[in-house]
This record gives C-alpha cells, sequence and structure tokens, in this order.
C-alpha cells in the first residue's frame, strides 16, 4: 500500500505544477513584485547525503545539498537576491526581491550552503547563538531524538515530532528532566555525533570576511516567550554585545527562535538596539510591514521536491510565491 504521506506529497505537487502551468503562480509573483515586496527564506540546515543518516535533525529544518544547489541556482536566474545587511532599498523595478537567511549557526551553513551561495554570488544571513557555538549537539530538540531513537527503536518520526513539539513550550527544567529520564546518548559515541555541531568563532569571523551578514537568534535559543522577561532581556542584550565584540560592527539583525515574539518582546528587542526582527509567520516583507515583526518563508526538503525527490521549481513557486501571496491577501486591511 502506498503510504498516506506519499499520496498527498504526489497531490500537492500536481496542484502545484497545474497552478504553474495555468498561471496563478505567476501571477502571485507579479502582485508581489509590484507592491515592492521581500520574500524572505527561512533554512536552517543544508546536508550532504551521508550526512542525512547521522543527523538527529528534524526533517522539518534540513535540504539535501543538491536540492539546496538547484534551489540557489534558481533563484539566481529568477530573482533579485538581496543582502538583508544593506537593508533592502524600497520597491524597485524588475524582478521580485528574496532575501536567503540560515537560523542556529549550523557547521553546514559553512561546509555545505556556503561554498553553492558563494559560486553563484549569492548573499546570505546567518542568525547565531553566541553561547551554543562551536558544540557538537548543542541544541535540545537533537538530544531528545536521540535519546527517543536510543532507547525507543519501534518510535515513528512522527511519534518523535510530536514529543518534540510538545516540550517546546515546558519549562527549561521540565525539558531537562525529559532527557535525563530518556538518557542522552554522548555525542562522542553515537554515529551522529560530529553531523550535528555549530559553527565556531574562526568559522564566523572567515564568513564575515567573505561577505556573509550575522545577525543574532539569542544567546542560548531560548523561545522569548516561554521564558521570564528577564531572561529574555539578558538573552537579547547579552547575543548582541557577542556579536558585536567578535565581529568589531554593528548588529542589528535577529530572528526569534521559533519564530516565537510577543508585544513585550519586540520592546526588549527595541531597547537592545535591533532594528530588524524575523519571525517564522509565512509572509512577505513589505513596506507596511512591523520591522521587528518581519514574515519569512521556512522551506525543508519536502516543501521544494517532487515525488521523485529531485528539486521542483512548480513546488517552489507554488509554496512560497503563490502560499505568501494568498496569505498577505487575508491579512491585508479592507479598503
Ligand atoms: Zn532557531
Amino acid at each position: 500500500m502506498i503510504p498516506i504521506r506519499t499520496v498527498r506529497r504526489t497531490m500537492r505537487w500536481l496542484a502545484a505544477c497545474v497552478m504553474w502551468t495555468v498561471g496563478p503562480t505567476d501571477l502571485a509573483r507579479r502582485h508581489l513584485r509590484r507592491r515592492g515586496a521581500v520574500v524572505v527564506l527561512a533554512l536552517h540546515r543544508v546536508l550532504e547525503d551521508w550526512q542525512l543518516e547521522r543527523t538527529n535533525s528534524l526533517s522539518g529544518i534540513v535540504l539535501r545539498r543538491i536540492t539546496f544547489s538547484r534551489l540557489a541556482e534558481w533563484l539566481s536566474r529568477r530573482y533579485q537576491v538581496v543582502d538583508l545587511g544593506r537593508g533592502p532599498s524600497g520597491p524597485t523595478p524588475g524582478q521580485l526581491r528574496v532575501a536567503i537567511t540560515f537560523d542556529d549557526g549550523w557547521h553546514d551553513t559553512c561546509a555545505v550552503a556556503l561554498p553553492v551561495t558563494s559560486a553563484l554570488r549569492l548573499p546570505i544571513t546567518v542568525f547565531v547563538c553566541p553561547g551554543l557555538l562551536a558544540k557538537d549537539r548543542p541544541f535540545w530538540p537533537e538530544r531528545v531524538v536521540a535519546a527517543l531513537r536510543a532507547n525507543r527503536p519501534g518510535a515513528t518520526e512522527a511519534e518523535i515530532e510530536t514529543i518534540v513539539e510538545d516540550l517546546k513550550y515546558r519549562d527549561p527544567a521540565e525539558r531537562d528532566a525529559t532527557l535525563s529520564r530518556e538518557g542522552q546518548p554522548e555525542a562522542a559515541s553515537h554515529p551522529a555525533g560530529s553531523a550535528d555541531r555549530t559553527l565556531s568563532w574562526g568559522q564566523i569571523l572567515t564568513m564575515h570576511r567573505t561577505g556573509v551578514t550575522f545577525g543574532a537568534h539569542t544567546q542560548t535559543h531560548q523561545i522569548l516567550t516561554a521564558v521570564d522577561e528577564g531572561v529574555a532581556a539578558s538573552e537579547i542584550r547579552e547575543s548582541r554585545v557577542a556579536l558585536e565584540s567578535a565581529l568589531g560592527m554593528s548588529c542589528a539583525l535577529f530572528a526569534y527562535p521559533n519564530g516565537n515574539h510577543s508585544a513585550a518582546t519586540r520592546a526588549l528587542l527595541a531597547d537592545a538596539g535591533f532594528t530588524e526582527a524575523f519571525t517564522m509567520k509565512r509572509g512577505a516583507w513589505m513596506a507596511t510591514s512591523d520591522p521587528l515583526a518581519i514574515p519569512r518563508v521556512n522551506l525543508a526538503e519536502d516543501d521544494i521536491t517532487g515525488p521523485g525527490g529531485r528539486f521542483s521549481r512548480a513546488m517552489f513557486e507554488y509554496m512560497v510565491f503563490w502560499r505568501v501571496w494568498r496569505t498577505s491577501r487575508a491579512s491585508a486591511p479592507a479598503q
């Protein structure tokens, strides 16, 4: 029997191909361009195939290198890829503007993604957590997944995903208790040990010298709406201070961990001197957007590949521009 997930994926791909052929996707793209939109893509990890076998990151944050390569090539041919470090300069005629961002500061952003974007001269922005750099398995979701895979071999990916999602909004102490209950396999003794590393300061400085823009993503990846205001304030402030002192320049860009923000967290960001902050809410950056709540489009392998697993332009255009346009129409104030 064909798994339901495969059937759904195929149906979605067929719908995307029809939209691509008939024209609504193109219409959405032209509307966005006329409104001076910047569509900001939110990526996390780009992995070589051998790393896919070894990572404990969930599939919702992973792209294969070959898929990213084809995506980057498509972007370079079809769109104006802008550097967020220079700030978008208002509506421009010509191609629709797109920005490429990476969250978390994974080692593969430098080792796998950067060679692809550098070869095509595409600017990227990377949001890092200064308190979690140069570590083998710094984020708790990978530690939970590693523990669950080791202790519950029968658990499906969907079950594991549900557990991780549920733990996101629990008290950090409760999360730690779950981890110690499950037992944490040591990164070094586990085959995934080296696949889930974060960038070092050395790599960040090298990337910075080649023109990569850096922004903050809190000090230790706390979900700002789930911690005390005092903790949120120091997570925000410390991340900016650490980045600025390492890079020797002002750092005014921020991405909310998990995209979560509130009026209180936006005020804390403004106090700390950040001028632009990016969420995970699907949408485009327009002149009317709150600069401290700029929408992005999260992309993972399933979002932009067809049933054969190859990058699909039709899927990308449908998942990004059609959906973004539909969202921005729904949220536009009534005329
Ligand atoms: Zn993150």
